[in-house]
């Protein structure tokens, strides 16, 4: 059985085999947990990932983790919310769903996600919750490598909304 979990506080500390990172389209590095994981990995991340030459909304694409404790980050994109009209909800979910197909092809166990979009993306926090809590449980009935999904959430608002949806019963 694998097992969806909430921790709190910063994704660089987690030694799990893969931590996602919420890039951008270059995967040159930004702002928010993309400029922590690098910070964190050292200058071999930004050089393994100019190789990678960027990244679609929605894909993803796995690198070592440097000097991070967890041993692989898998990069993916989320949208910007630009009203939810363009897609976003589904694009959101892919980015979910494509590092689980990822590590389970690499035959990872555990793998952490930040709250993608919600940042400087302006994802609305519930629906992205809902999104990756629906997203996650669908792909693990799928890829049964993994056996433990961590959320990582960074804020007080994103803590009290997962650990609501998480505990209401699955539909
Ligand atoms: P995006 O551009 O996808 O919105 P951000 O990095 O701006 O990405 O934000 C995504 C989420 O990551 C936000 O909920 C933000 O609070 C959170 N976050 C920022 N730094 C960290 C960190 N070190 N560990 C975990 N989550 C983080």
């Amino acid at each position: 059985m694998s097992k969806i979990n909430v921790i709190s506080g910063d994704i660089c500390t987690l030694e799990v085999d893969a931590i996602v990172n919420a890039a951008n389209t270059t995967l040159l590095g930004g702002e928010g947990v993309d400029g922590a994981i690098h910070r964190t990995a050292g200058p071999g991340l930004i050089e393994e990932c100019r190789n990678l030459r960027g990244c679609p909304i929605g894909q993803a694409k796995i690198t070592s983790a440097y000097n991070l404790p967890c041993k692989f980050v898998i990069h993916t994109v989320g949208p910007v919310w630009k009203g939810g009209d363009f897609g976003e909800e589904g694009l959101l979910a892919s980015a979910y769903t494509n590092p689980i197909r990822i590590a389970d092809n690499m035959k990872l166990h555990s793998i952490a996600f930040p709250n993608i979009s919600t940042g400087i993306y302006s994802f609305p926090k519930e629906l992205a919750a809902a999104i990756s809590i629906t997203a996650v449980r669908k792909a693990l009935k799928k890829y049964k490598s993994i056996k433990e999904v961590l959320f990582c959430v960074f804020d007080e608002e994103n803590l009290e909304i997962y650990n609501r949806i998480l505990s209401e019963p699955s539909p």
